[in-house]
């Protein structure tokens, strides 16, 4: 199991080393998040040892069930998958950065929360860019009215935008909605809105990584190529299954 994870991992760095390569970008430019929905703790501390950092998970149960189990290890976790309100508490225990704002009454939760415990908190705004009503995210066209209006919420540090993107076998299909939050994030520059001056983009999975990473993404966050496939049936890839 360890050498599987071992160089699956440095499999994927390459793939990240060449991709930055064909695109002229420069490796420190794109990390590595580790995606660990149902991966037990015992193999995510096998590739935190082997050197990662950064890790995601989409359900506040995981991250309490694997918490002992990653004692100990320098790893950031942030949460990517759908967050409901009543789960902020519990998540804020364990995370760092959550990726999946998505719309106005989770931020003023969070605010509210955060200013409660005193701290504040990184945030990726998620965007819907495969317009599919399957995944959570905002509309395209609502995330430059929404980061104007959550910037009130001091607590929350606006990292960057974050998308799932469309998942097809055929490049053409998935490329439009990894360049499109690209195109997003150059319009909120464009609007020069005070405060905003870097937004990272979250995109590419272990299916699109090169894609994304030739498209200007700054994370990659990658499950299956490193872990192996789910094998949960209708879960198998779905981030959108509510707690
Ligand atoms: C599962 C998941 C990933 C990783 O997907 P793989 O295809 O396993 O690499 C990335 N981002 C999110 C939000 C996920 O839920």
């Amino acid at each position: 199991m360890k050498e599987m994870i071992i160089s699956n991992l440095k499999q994927v760095h390459e793939r990240i080393e060449n991709a930055c390569r064909l695109s002229g970008r420069n490796i420190s430019d794109v990390q590595l998040l580790l995606a660990t929905k149902t991966v037990p703790a015992d193999k995510i501390r096998i590739a935190i040892e082997a050197g990662e950092t950064l890790m995601g998970e989409n359900k506040m149960q995981e991250l309490r069930d694997k918490d002992s189990g990653l004692k100990g290890l320098n790893v950031e976790r942030h949460f990517i998958g759908h967050l409901q309100t009543n789960k902020i508490k519990d998540v804020l225990k364990y995370v760092t950065c959550i990726q999946s704002l998505d719309r106005i009454s989770l931020a003023e939760e969070l605010n509210k929360q955060l200013l409660n415990q005193g701290r504040n908190l990184d945030v990726f705004i998620q965007v819907n860019t495969s317009y599919e009503e399957s995944k959570f995210g905002l509309p395209p066209n609502e995330v430059l009215s929404f980061i104007r209006e959550i910037k009130k919420y001091d607590t929350l540090n606006i990292k960057g935008l974050m998308t799932i993107g469309l998942l097809d076998v055929e490049k053409e299909k998935m490329q439009p909605s990894l360049s499109l939050l690209r195109q997003i994030r150059d319009e909120i520059y464009a609007e020069g809105i005070e405060g905003i001056t870097e937004l990272k983009l979250s995109m590419g999975m272990s299916q699109d990584l090169e894609l994304a990473i030739a498209e200007g993404s700054n994370m990659v966050r990658v499950g299956t190529s490193i872990f192996g496939n789910r094998f949960l049936g209708k879960e198998i890839w779905n981030e959108n299954i509510a707690e």
